[in-house]
Protein backbone atom coordinates (compact mmCIF):
# COMPACT_ATOMS: atom_id res chain seq x y z
CA UNK A 1 0.00 0.00 0.00
CA UNK A 2 2.35 2.75 -1.23
CA UNK A 3 0.03 5.24 -2.75
CA UNK A 4 -3.00 6.20 -0.87
CA UNK A 5 -5.72 7.42 -3.16
CA UNK A 6 -7.38 10.46 -1.92
CA UNK A 7 -10.91 9.86 -2.74
CA UNK A 8 -10.75 7.01 -0.52
CA UNK A 9 -13.34 7.50 2.21
CA UNK A 10 -10.38 6.62 5.10
CA UNK A 11 -7.73 8.27 3.46
CA UNK A 12 -6.46 10.63 6.06
CA UNK A 13 -6.59 7.58 8.56
CA UNK A 14 -5.03 5.16 6.08
CA UNK A 15 -2.28 8.04 5.85
CA UNK A 16 -2.11 7.53 9.63
CA UNK A 17 -1.18 4.52 9.66
CA UNK A 18 1.68 4.73 6.99
CA UNK A 19 3.44 6.98 9.37
CA UNK A 20 2.95 4.67 11.97
CA UNK A 21 3.91 1.56 9.99
CA UNK A 22 7.29 3.58 8.94
CA UNK A 23 7.38 4.44 12.25
CA UNK A 24 8.00 0.78 12.86
CA UNK A 25 10.36 0.03 10.51
CA UNK A 26 12.37 2.91 11.73
CA UNK A 27 12.07 1.02 15.63
CA UNK A 28 10.57 3.51 17.25
CA UNK A 29 6.79 2.35 17.11
CA UNK A 30 6.68 -1.15 18.92
CA UNK A 31 3.85 -4.02 17.97
CA UNK A 32 1.58 -3.00 21.19
CA UNK A 33 1.68 0.70 20.08
CA UNK A 34 -0.11 -0.53 16.69
CA UNK A 35 -2.58 -2.39 18.74
CA UNK A 36 -3.32 0.30 20.83
CA UNK A 37 -3.46 2.76 17.99
CA UNK A 38 -6.27 0.31 16.36
CA UNK A 39 -8.52 0.42 19.39
CA UNK A 40 -8.44 4.48 19.03
CA UNK A 41 -9.60 3.94 15.56
CA UNK A 42 -12.35 2.55 16.41
CA UNK A 43 -13.43 5.20 18.76
CA UNK A 44 -12.73 7.86 15.85
CA UNK A 45 -14.80 6.06 13.87
CA UNK A 46 -17.56 6.53 16.59
CA UNK A 47 -16.93 10.45 16.68
CA UNK A 48 -16.81 11.04 13.11
CA UNK A 49 -12.84 11.12 12.38
CA UNK A 50 -13.16 14.94 13.37
CA UNK A 51 -12.06 17.35 16.03
CA UNK A 52 -16.01 17.74 17.83
CA UNK A 53 -16.84 21.47 20.03
CA UNK A 54 -15.75 18.93 23.18
CA UNK A 55 -12.31 18.25 21.66
CA UNK A 56 -12.30 21.81 20.80
CA UNK A 57 -13.26 23.08 24.14
CA UNK A 58 -10.82 20.89 26.20
CA UNK A 59 -7.78 22.10 23.91
CA UNK A 60 -8.69 25.63 24.77
CA UNK A 61 -8.15 24.25 28.30
CA UNK A 62 -5.21 22.45 28.03
CA UNK A 63 -3.48 25.09 25.98
CA UNK A 64 -4.28 27.54 29.25
CA UNK A 65 -2.94 25.11 31.38
CA UNK A 66 -0.09 24.65 29.52
CA UNK A 67 1.02 28.41 29.26
CA UNK A 68 0.13 29.26 32.47
CA UNK A 69 2.67 26.54 33.98
CA UNK A 70 6.03 26.68 35.78
CA UNK A 71 7.56 23.72 34.29
CA UNK A 72 5.59 22.05 31.27
CA UNK A 73 6.40 18.94 30.01
CA UNK A 74 5.32 16.98 27.02
CA UNK A 75 5.98 13.21 27.33
CA UNK A 76 6.57 11.46 24.43
CA UNK A 77 6.36 7.88 23.35
CA UNK A 78 6.84 6.36 19.75
CA UNK A 79 3.24 6.69 18.52
CA UNK A 80 3.12 10.41 19.49
CA UNK A 81 7.10 10.86 17.55
CA UNK A 82 5.72 8.90 14.96
CA UNK A 83 2.66 10.65 13.89
CA UNK A 84 3.09 14.72 15.10
CA UNK A 85 7.06 15.23 15.77
CA UNK A 86 6.71 18.81 14.30
CA UNK A 87 3.56 19.73 16.18
CA UNK A 88 5.81 18.43 19.33
CA UNK A 89 8.44 20.70 18.48
CA UNK A 90 6.37 23.64 17.57
CA UNK A 91 4.40 23.13 20.94
CA UNK A 92 7.47 23.16 22.77
CA UNK A 93 8.29 26.11 21.86
CA UNK A 94 5.28 28.26 22.27
CA UNK A 95 4.83 27.40 25.46
CA UNK A 96 8.65 26.53 26.47
CA UNK A 97 7.36 23.08 27.47
CA UNK A 98 10.48 20.86 27.94
CA UNK A 99 10.72 17.40 25.88
CA UNK A 100 10.56 13.97 27.14
CA UNK A 101 10.65 10.80 26.14
CA UNK A 102 9.17 8.00 28.27
CA UNK A 103 7.72 4.92 27.08
CA UNK A 104 5.46 1.99 28.22
CA UNK A 105 8.13 -0.37 26.21
CA UNK A 106 11.04 0.37 26.89
CA UNK A 107 13.99 -1.58 24.50
CA UNK A 108 17.62 -1.04 24.31
CA UNK A 109 18.36 2.59 21.74
CA UNK A 110 14.32 2.88 21.46
CA UNK A 111 14.16 6.24 23.41
CA UNK A 112 17.90 7.67 21.72
CA UNK A 113 16.05 6.52 18.55
CA UNK A 114 13.25 8.34 19.47
CA UNK A 115 15.03 11.39 20.62
CA UNK A 116 17.04 11.71 17.00
CA UNK A 117 13.37 12.04 15.42
CA UNK A 118 12.45 15.07 17.22
CA UNK A 119 15.67 16.67 17.28
CA UNK A 120 15.26 16.25 13.17
CA UNK A 121 12.56 17.85 13.27
CA UNK A 122 14.06 20.69 15.18
CA UNK A 123 13.60 19.42 18.59
CA UNK A 124 16.68 21.20 20.90
CA UNK A 125 16.66 19.39 24.13
CA UNK A 126 14.93 16.18 24.32
CA UNK A 127 15.04 14.72 28.05
CA UNK A 128 14.54 11.09 28.83
CA UNK A 129 17.06 9.72 27.28
CA UNK A 130 20.33 9.88 30.10
CA UNK A 131 20.15 6.86 32.68
CA UNK A 132 22.05 9.35 35.24
CA UNK A 133 18.87 11.38 35.30
CA UNK A 134 16.44 8.83 35.87
CA UNK A 135 14.49 9.00 39.19
CA UNK A 136 11.35 6.55 40.02
CA UNK A 137 8.68 7.44 40.84
CA UNK A 138 6.45 5.56 43.13
CA UNK A 139 2.68 3.87 42.40
CA UNK A 140 3.26 2.63 38.88
CA UNK A 141 5.40 -1.31 38.41
CA UNK A 142 8.46 -2.06 36.62
CA UNK A 143 10.41 0.98 33.97
CA UNK A 144 6.94 2.47 33.65
CA UNK A 145 8.32 4.24 36.34
CA UNK A 146 11.18 5.86 35.72
CA UNK A 147 11.18 9.82 34.56
CA UNK A 148 13.44 12.41 34.05
CA UNK A 149 15.01 14.89 37.48
CA UNK A 150 14.63 17.56 35.16
CA UNK A 151 11.73 16.86 33.10
CA UNK A 152 8.50 15.34 34.59
CA UNK A 153 10.15 14.24 37.75
CA UNK A 154 10.01 18.74 38.52
CA UNK A 155 6.93 18.95 35.93
CA UNK A 156 4.03 21.13 37.31
CA UNK A 157 2.17 20.73 33.89
CA UNK A 158 2.76 17.10 32.08
CA UNK A 159 1.41 16.98 28.34
CA UNK A 160 0.79 12.86 27.85
CA UNK A 161 -0.59 12.74 24.45
CA UNK A 162 -0.88 8.87 24.49
CA UNK A 163 -0.69 7.58 27.52
CA UNK A 164 -1.39 4.32 30.35
CA UNK A 165 -4.17 4.93 33.43
CA UNK A 166 -1.37 3.85 35.51
CA UNK A 167 0.85 6.37 35.09
CA UNK A 168 -2.05 9.20 34.61
CA UNK A 169 -2.90 8.48 38.27
CA UNK A 170 0.75 8.74 39.06
CA UNK A 171 1.47 11.62 37.69
CA UNK A 172 -2.00 13.00 39.83
CA UNK A 173 -0.88 11.33 42.75
CA UNK A 174 2.54 13.08 42.69
CA UNK A 175 0.18 16.34 42.38
CA UNK A 176 0.55 17.03 39.18
CA UNK A 177 -2.10 19.09 36.39
CA UNK A 178 -2.31 16.17 33.31
CA UNK A 179 -3.38 17.04 29.65
CA UNK A 180 -4.23 13.87 28.08
CA UNK A 181 -5.29 13.39 24.53
CA UNK A 182 -7.27 9.87 24.23
CA UNK A 183 -9.83 8.79 22.25
CA UNK A 184 -11.35 6.80 24.37
CA UNK A 185 -13.66 8.91 26.81
CA UNK A 186 -14.06 5.65 28.97
CA UNK A 187 -10.40 5.07 29.64
CA UNK A 188 -8.72 5.56 33.10
CA UNK A 189 -6.18 7.51 30.72
CA UNK A 190 -9.15 9.56 30.44
CA UNK A 191 -10.77 9.67 33.39
CA UNK A 192 -7.79 10.29 35.82
CA UNK A 193 -6.75 13.23 33.58
CA UNK A 194 -7.02 17.09 34.53
CA UNK A 195 -7.86 17.70 31.08
CA UNK A 196 -8.87 15.38 28.17
CA UNK A 197 -9.23 15.69 25.04
CA UNK A 198 -11.54 12.92 23.17
CA UNK A 199 -9.56 13.58 19.75
CA UNK A 200 -6.84 11.75 17.43
CA UNK A 201 -3.57 12.72 18.61
CA UNK A 202 -3.01 13.35 14.94
CA UNK A 203 -5.42 16.35 14.82
CA UNK A 204 -5.13 17.25 18.16
CA UNK A 205 -2.22 18.53 18.59
CA UNK A 206 -1.31 20.52 15.83
CA UNK A 207 -4.61 22.64 17.22
CA UNK A 208 -3.22 22.80 20.70
CA UNK A 209 -0.37 24.64 18.79
CA UNK A 210 -2.57 26.90 17.04
CA UNK A 211 -4.34 27.63 20.27
CA UNK A 212 -1.26 28.37 22.35
CA UNK A 213 -0.49 30.76 19.54
CA UNK A 214 -3.59 32.64 19.74
CA UNK A 215 -3.70 32.74 23.81
CA UNK A 216 -0.42 33.44 24.50
CA UNK A 217 -1.32 37.15 24.77
CA UNK A 218 -4.14 36.80 27.08
CA UNK A 219 -3.79 38.01 30.61
CA UNK A 220 -3.21 35.41 33.43
CA UNK A 221 -6.70 35.82 34.91
CA UNK A 222 -8.47 35.01 31.95
CA UNK A 223 -6.56 31.55 31.35
CA UNK A 224 -6.71 31.02 34.91
CA UNK A 225 -10.68 31.14 34.33
CA UNK A 226 -10.39 28.76 31.11
CA UNK A 227 -8.77 26.20 33.44
CA UNK A 228 -11.03 26.77 36.41
CA UNK A 229 -13.78 26.76 34.05
CA UNK A 230 -12.85 23.52 32.91
CA UNK A 231 -15.26 20.04 33.74
CA UNK A 232 -13.41 17.19 32.60
CA UNK A 233 -16.32 14.64 34.11
CA UNK A 234 -18.86 16.77 31.80
CA UNK A 235 -16.33 16.81 28.91
CA UNK A 236 -16.21 12.89 28.53
CA UNK A 237 -19.85 12.53 29.08
CA UNK A 238 -20.93 14.92 26.31
CA UNK A 239 -18.45 13.06 24.04
CA UNK A 240 -19.91 9.80 25.20
CA UNK A 241 -23.33 10.99 24.78
CA UNK A 242 -22.13 12.48 21.04
CA UNK A 243 -21.07 8.97 20.05
CA UNK A 244 -24.07 7.45 21.47
CA UNK A 245 -26.45 10.56 19.29
CA UNK A 246 -24.13 9.66 16.10
CA UNK A 247 -25.25 6.17 16.63
CA UNK A 248 -28.56 6.22 16.73
CA UNK A 249 -28.87 9.08 13.64
CA UNK A 250 -26.53 6.65 11.70
CA UNK A 251 -29.03 3.65 12.78
CA UNK A 252 -32.11 5.44 11.66
CA UNK A 253 -30.75 5.94 8.15
CA UNK A 254 -31.89 2.29 7.66
CA UNK A 255 -31.54 0.97 4.44
CA UNK A 256 -29.97 3.57 3.30
CA UNK A 257 -26.55 3.22 5.71
CA UNK A 258 -26.46 -0.17 4.55
CA UNK A 259 -26.45 0.37 0.75
P1 LIG B 1 -6.17 2.94 30.16
O1 LIG B 1 -4.83 2.32 30.47
O2 LIG B 1 -6.12 4.44 30.14
O3 LIG B 1 -7.32 2.43 30.94
P2 LIG B 1 -6.39 1.20 27.88
O4 LIG B 1 -5.59 0.23 28.69
O5 LIG B 1 -7.74 0.83 27.40
O6 LIG B 1 -6.51 2.58 28.65
P3 LIG B 1 -4.03 1.60 26.34
O7 LIG B 1 -3.68 0.32 25.71
O8 LIG B 1 -3.32 2.01 27.59
O9 LIG B 1 -5.59 1.65 26.60
O10 LIG B 1 -3.90 2.73 25.23
C1 LIG B 1 -4.66 2.66 24.04
C2 LIG B 1 -5.59 3.84 23.96
O11 LIG B 1 -4.86 4.97 23.45
C3 LIG B 1 -6.72 3.64 22.96
O12 LIG B 1 -7.86 3.07 23.51
C4 LIG B 1 -7.03 5.04 22.52
O13 LIG B 1 -8.07 5.58 23.27
C5 LIG B 1 -5.76 5.79 22.74
N1 LIG B 1 -5.18 6.10 21.42
C6 LIG B 1 -4.47 5.30 20.59
N2 LIG B 1 -4.10 5.94 19.47
C7 LIG B 1 -4.58 7.20 19.60
C8 LIG B 1 -4.52 8.36 18.79
N3 LIG B 1 -3.89 8.37 17.61
N4 LIG B 1 -5.11 9.48 19.26
C9 LIG B 1 -5.74 9.51 20.44
N5 LIG B 1 -5.84 8.45 21.25
C10 LIG B 1 -5.27 7.31 20.84
MG1 LIG C 1 -3.75 0.73 29.67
Amino acid sequence: MDEISPNHPRAESLRIRKRLAEGMRAGMVVPEGLAAHGRGEAFDYLLGERTTEFAREAIEAAAAALLLASHPVISVNGNTAALVPEAVVELSEVTGAKIEVNLFHRLPGREALIAEHLKKHGGREVLGVKEEDAVRIPEVQSDRRRVDRKGIFSADVVLVPLEDGDRTEALRALGKRVVAVDLNPLSRTARAATITVVDNVARALPLMVEECRRMKGLPREELRKKVEGFDNGRNLRESLRLMCRRLVELSEKGEDLFK
